[in-house]
């Protein structure tokens, strides 16, 4: 069935021309990563990076032709403007390198915050320590690679669509003043996210190089959970200057902890620590203190892997209603103690950064396209 569909997709984009070289978009190798699950469908269409978003009524085309087909449920048609992603391996440092663009150039320190497995609060803690960088006095912008399930635009508080001055480059969305870029902006929230890899690679190169990040001291990427291939070309994509590793306290994850900081080790970027998140509950009635998934496994885990250990975040409902709505508790509650734990976090993350760069180990090198 899905065969089947798939060859009814390829036709019905050979009946799309491309109108500035007058053939069909198939024709011209335009399509790739192909994706059909369940009468969804998902592909990327690849134009030159001159192009850039004035391919946009194509690509609105080539959805409305697939849309057409009986079958299909939905069309996710993603532009690219870059040349041979469906090529791309992904897992080459060397040509990562190639993909750092002018839209990272004034980029000090690029930042993965990762995680073994979903759940454990990755974006909440990647939200919270973006505001709390900023509240140290840092320039901080925030870029939601989690790319399945975008969750910054909600966290952050910012919806709409980025705006572009020349048609090729993105303004970043800015969020409580930190530059924000997600693929929830640029894909409609109800499109399935089926992606495959050079998809994946193709949408956040894009959101690398072609968004105007300007001149920012830290840029924290939220990572997909996982440590599965995507987590490991997004790695590689990004010219990470350290990864950080958001864990709850109990062994499970902790083990799943160890596969993310092995994943890092791999593609030689530095770990500079793990968070415990939800690593105790105080009673707001009683003030007693209870470890719900346990304590301190994450603090004993950093020392026995021989990385630092960054500092706990409480399970709190105030900290899942703040990112609920939009206003992380940083800006809510500034002079809390949980502002206070991102903060402390923040700084040591800050000290880390700034030691690599003064001598201990020089940040990768940005190289203009
Ligand atoms: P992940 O990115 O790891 O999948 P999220 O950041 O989306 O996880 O968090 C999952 C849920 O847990 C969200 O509802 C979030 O608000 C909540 N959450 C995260 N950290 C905390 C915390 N320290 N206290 C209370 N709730 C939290």
């Amino acid at each position: 069935m899905a065969i089947v569909l798939e060859d009814a997709v390829l036709n019905a984009l050979r009946t799309v021309q491309d109108p500035e070289k007058g053939q069909d978009v198939v024709s011209l190798g335009m399509i790739s990563g192909l994706v059909v699950k369940d009468g969804n469908v998902g592909f990327s269409l690849e134009v030159s990076p001159e192009r850039g978003h004035t391919a946009e009524p194509l690509r609105k085309a080539v959805e409305k032709a697939v849309f057409a087909l009986d079958g299909v449920t939905s069309v996710t048609a993603v532009l690219t403007a870059h040349r041979s992603a469906s090529t791309s391996s992904g897992h080459d440092r060397q040509q990562a390198a190639s993909v750092k663009g002018a839209g990272l150039n004034d980029v000090a320190h690029i930042v993965a915050v990762a995680s073994g497995k979903g759940g454990v609060g990755k974006s909440t803690t990647a939200a919270n320590i973006a505001l709390a960088l900023q509240a140290e006095g840092a320039r901080v912008g925030l870029l939601d690679a989690d790319i399945y399930g975008p969750s910054m635009p909600r966290m952050m508080g910012v919806s709409g669509k980025p705006t572009t001055a020349d048609g090729k480059i993105l303004d970043p969305m800015i969020g409580h003043g930190v530059k924000l870029m997600s693929m929830g902006f640029l894909v409609d929230e109800e499109t399935p996210m089926i992606w495959r890899g050079p998809m994946v690679m193709g949408a956040m190169q894009q959101m690398m190089k072609d968004v105007d990040w300007g001149s920012l001291d830290v840029l924290i990427v939220d990572m997909p959970p996982g440590t599965g291939d995507v987590q490991l070309t997004l790695a590689q994509t990004a010219p990470l200057a350290g990864a950080i590793i958001v864990s709850t306290p109990q062994d499970i994850a902790l083990l799943d902890a160890r596969k993310g900081l092995n994943m890092f080790r791999k593609v030689d970027v530095p770990v500079l620590g793990i968070i415990e998140n939800m690593s105790y509950f105080q009673c707001p009635h009683c003030g007693e203190r209870t470890e719900i998934f346990s304590h301190g496994g994450a603090r004993d885990e950093a020392t026995s892997l021989g990385i630092d250990f960054l500092g706990e975040i409480p399970l709190d409902i105030r900290i899942r209603q703040a990112s609920d709505c939009g206003q992380p508790i940083i800006v809510t509650e500034p002079g809390s103690a949980y502002t206070g734990a991102y903060r402390d976090i923040a700084s040591r993350i800050l000290n880390r950064l700034n030691a690599r760069s003064s001598g201990q180990r020089s940040a990768p090198k940005i190289v203009v396209q």
